[in-house]
């Protein structure tokens, strides 16, 4: 990487530049700072909500970027697709929490975006690779078919020719994605990738009532994510160029000069429900895809509760056996069914109460395996 490569660390203007009027904020208890709109500047964190947001204050002037955004992603998520979304998240899971349900999910959405880096920067570099060119080779196959005696079939089969190519490029690219965020990677393994089909250029009528998280990531931490993106975006062109099929081996030797840092906003959907103590369990939900994430639980003290109510009807049910077998010591055909009473009721409450904690346990094990 030349000189002229260092990304920008740009000196921040106020958030007004966005077109909008913005608060700095952050959440106390997970750290996610947002810019948001002044109503919202005090709601409560929509990544963990345990705590409520409070201004950013001095650190401020310390975020890694403030510019406004290039691009961004707008929502996309019709109603039909957000409602099976949040029914099966919520559906399907023993004893639920209560409080885990679509109406609660959908009734505390809040829309938000989260950022991704753009760059374009000039690249000049000498490269080679090795292009293939799809070819067939067609052979014959005598064939013996009853009644039509001798036949000779053509048989074709798709090669790869490859063939070595050198040259120099001297290129403009746009929009070249890197990571703005450290934990990128796991939110786009939770909420699946976002198609860039339909990015459109930034208007301050695209924040509304949503809030934009901040990059945590510096230029300078995101440029080892950007080169390989480059290299990806120069080797399709040489393929192009090549007019090949395919490309293999890429070597280059890029210099990078003027590279510019923007922001492309991805939306999502944030909501939460509350567990068994009352704690808030985040959801994240695609604002393009509709694709939904966070921790299914069972509710134990629902299942536990299931477990007495089964634990109590079958303690009744023997005592009432035990009385009758005691009456039957006069009435012979009682003592029988009092016996056989106290005998199903003890063996069925056994297995009856022991089911929802097993069930709720088990799931509940399987959602941690299946999450990590
Ligand atoms: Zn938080």
């Amino acid at each position: 990487m030349s000189d002229s490569t260092v990304p920008q660390e740009s000196n921040p203007p106020a958030p007004s530049a966005w077109g909008v009027a913005l608060e700095s904020v952050r959440c106390p208890h997970c750290d996610w700072r947002y810019f948001a709109p002044p109503d919202k500047a005090d709601i409560r964190c929509p990544h963990c909500f345990q705590a409520d947001l409070t201004p950013l204050g001095e650190a401020a002037a310390q975020l890694p970027y403030r510019l406004p955004p290039e691009q961004w992603l707008p929502f996309a998520v019709d109603a039909a697709t957000l409602n099976l979304s949040v029914e099966t998240f919520a559906g399907g899971i023993p004893y639920a929490p209560r409080d885990l349900n679509g109406d609660a999910l959908r009734a505390r959405v809040q829309p938000l975006y989260l950022p991704l880096w753009l760059v374009d920067g000039n690249v000049t570099a000498e490269w080679s690779a090795e292009v293939g060119f799809n070819y067939q080779v067609v052979s014959h196959r005598e064939r013996y078919a009853d009644g039509g005696g001798w036949r000779t079939e053509e048989i074709h089969k798709d090669q790869v020719r490859w063939e070595s190519r050198v040259g120099r490029l001297e290129r403009h690219y746009d929009n070249v994605v890197a990571p703005a965020l450290e934990d990128h990677p796991a939110l786009e393994r939770a909420l699946g990738t976002y198609p860039l089909t339909n990015v459109r250029p930034y208007a301050a009528n695209a924040l509304s009532d949503a809030l934009v998280r901040l990059p945590d990531r510096a230029p300078s931490a995101a440029w080892p994510d950007a080169t390989p993106n480059f290299q990806a975006a120069a080797a399709e062109e040489c393929r192009q160029a090549a007019q090949s099929d395919h490309i293999q081996k890429f070597r280059w030797s890029p210099k990078y000069t003027q590279t510019n840092w923007t922001l492309l906003l991805l939306p999502v959907y944030a909501s939460y429900y509350l567990d068994d103590e009352s704690a808030p369990q985040p959801v994240l939900i695609n604002g393009l895809t509709g694709k939904i994430t966070g921790a299914r639980r069972a509710s134990m003290q629902r299942a536990q509760r299931a477990a007495l109510i089964t634990a109590i009807v079958a303690v009744v049910l023997f005592a009432l056996g035990l009385l009758l077998g005691i009456l039957g010591i006069a009435a012979p055909p009682l003592l029988v069914f009092g016996i056989l009473l106290a005998i199903v009721a003890f063996g069925g409450g056994a297995v009856g109460a022991l089911l929802p904690i097993v069930r709720a346990s088990r799931f509940n094990r399987k959602q941690e395996v299946e999450g990590r």
